[in-house]
Parts: structure tokens; C-alpha cells; sequence
């Protein structure tokens, strides 16, 4: 597990995801006066990890952060912070509901079986946490409804709350002057059900507000920042699909040879399951 700072330019730098914990990408963006960095991080040790890399490459350290969705990789790290956080009052109300839980095994294997929680979460927490599982929710302490702007000095990040199937409560952060959009976890499906999957209104309706930011960089939470060209490649896909979900009432081998036929090739993997998670999202079978 190495994790290397990056840098994206002048004002940001970004920590690289890891996979089996599920620890998320946390970026600087920093202005002026302020450094603000862009989610919690899944525990202490992620959070720290990241102030203690921005210390070594003597890097502004932030004094503010934002979190773009409640689960608990975007969000756990907060207790490691003594600086203001900023979310969603949605996001705050999310969190709220995790704080009574317990972590032990015998908790998350119960939360499992009753749906609460899901296996994917339950295993990474369980690979974050192997010695000491000192989880404390710390909730946001600046809340806002629908958009907020942050004003770096110099950089403007806008706070966009802008739903979608992975989380209701999820806030994209566009960075102005630098054109960037923060995603988070936007484009990924909705896990916290029986099946994962998407469905197309929510989906139109995401990528018609991301469409409303002018950004040549998309930073993806889990995977890494992409080009304007990328972004537009997979904005485009899933509005085929979404369409698609539609046109065959979620049929998936109707919508397999659909996309096949739009794309006049055969499908890779990463759009077979993107289908699939349409087709789990038409109500009768989600
Ligand atoms: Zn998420």
C-alpha cells in the first residue's frame, strides 16, 4: 500500500486511493489565504497520512474541510481533524445516524444481515481497521442546503449538492479558477441495496447539473482525476444506457445488443456492468 501526493497544479494535490481499504482519493485545493481539503478520509490514519505527506512536501496544511457524501471512507477521518468541516445538511443528518453504532464484528456482521450495512463496507472496515478499531463519527460543523461557496482567496471552490443514486446527500466541489469538479462518488451506483444499480432518472438527471460546471479535469473519488474527453466518454455511456433501460424495460440482453449496435463493436466488462446495474435498477427487479 503505497500512497504518493500528487501534484495537480500550483494550488491542488491530491493522495492517491487505495482499493482493499476503500480509502478514497483527499485533495488540497489551496488559495490565498485558505487550503481546503476535499473529504474526511475513511479513519485517522488516512487523514493523518495526508496532513503529515503535505507537511513533508511543505505544502499548505488545511484549515478547512468538505465532505461529499456521509459513507464512511469520506467520512470517518473527520476525527482526526480539528479543523472546521463543511457538508450538506443531508450529509450531517446521514452521519447522525451512524454514531450510536458499534464496529466490532459481531455489530457489523448484524448490520449486514439485516441490510443495514453491506458487505463490500463491512470487509474494507475490517481491512482499514485491523488493530485498533477506534471509530468516532465526528459530524460536520458548518452545514449548508443545496450550494455554498468558499472563497480560498484568489480560488473559489463552489459546494454543489447534487443527489444521485450512490447517495442522495452527495456534493460535488467545483474549483473555479482551476476548472475542476470534484466528483466523489457521483458516478457510481447505489450500493446500499439488495442489488447495486442505477437508475436512469436519477442519472439524467446528475449528469444534466454536472453539465451546468465548465471543467477540463473530473476527479473521481475512487479511481483517479480524468480528462474533459474521459468524462465526457462515460457521461455518455450512462446517458445510452439510461436510455437504453428504458427503451427495453430493463431487458439486458436487449440493452447489450443495443450498445453493441450504437458503439458498432463488441461490449467491454466496465459497460456489461454498467448495463447490469441499470437492469437492477427497474423497479420490479431492484
Ligand atoms: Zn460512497
Amino acid at each position: 500500500m503505497t500512497q504518493q501526493l500528487m501534484t495537480l497544479s500550483d494550488r491542488i494535490s491530491y493522495l492517491t486511493p487505495v482499493g482493499p481499504t476503500d480509502r478514497p482519493i483527499l485533495m488540497s485545493v489551496s488559495g490565498d489565504r485558505h487550503t481546503l481539503m476535499i473529504d474526511g478520509g475513511n479513519s485517522k490514519a488516512h487523514a493523518e497520512l495526508f496532513l503529515e505527506k503535505l507537511k513533508d512536501e511543505g505544502k499548505p496544511l488545511p484549515d478547512l474541510t468538505a465532505v461529499t457524501h456521509w459513507h464512511w471512507d469520506h467520512s470517518f477521518g473527520l476525527a482526526a481533524l480539528s479543523i472546521p468541516s463543511i457538508a450538506s445538511e443531508d450529509t450531517k443528518k446521514a452521519m447522525k445516524e451512524l454514531i450510536n453504532f458499534s464496529w466490532d464484528d459481531a455489530a457489523l456482521d448484524e448490520r449486514v444481515a439485516s441490510g443495514v450495512e453491506i458487505q463490500f463496507c463491512a470487509d474494507a472496515i475490517r481491512e482499514e481497521f485491523k488493530e485498533h478499531r477506534d471509530i468516532k463519527v465526528v459530524l460536520p460543523s458548518i452545514t449548508f442546503k443545496d450550494e455554498l461557496t468558499v472563497d480560498l482567496g484568489g480560488v473559489t471552490c463552489v459546494l454543489k449538492q447534487v443527489g444521485s443514486d450512490h447517495a442522495k446527500d452527495s456534493t460535488v466541489v467545483y474549483v473555479k479558477e482551476e476548472k475542476l469538479l470534484f466528483l466523489g462518488d457521483v458516478t457510481a451506483p447505489l450500493m446500499y441495496a439488495p442489488v447495486w444499480h442505477f437508475t436512469a432518472e436519477e442519472t439524467l438527471k446528475l449528469l444534466d447539473q454536472l453539465d451546468q460546471f465548465d471543467a477540463d479535469t473530473y476527479v473521481i473519488s475512487h479511481y483517479k482525476p480524468i480528462s474533459k474527453a474521459e468524462y465526457q466518454q462515460e457521461a455518455a455511456l450512462l446517458r445510452k444506457a439510461a436510455a437504453l433501460v428504458t427503451e427495453h424495460r430493463g431487458d439486458l440482453d436487449q440493452m447489450k445488443t443495443g450498445l453493441s449496435t450504437f458503439y458498432n463493436r463488441p461490449l467491454i466488462e466496465d459497460e456489461i456492468d454498467i448495463l447490469i446495474y441499470f437492469a437492477n435498477g427497474v423497479p420490479e427487479k431492484a
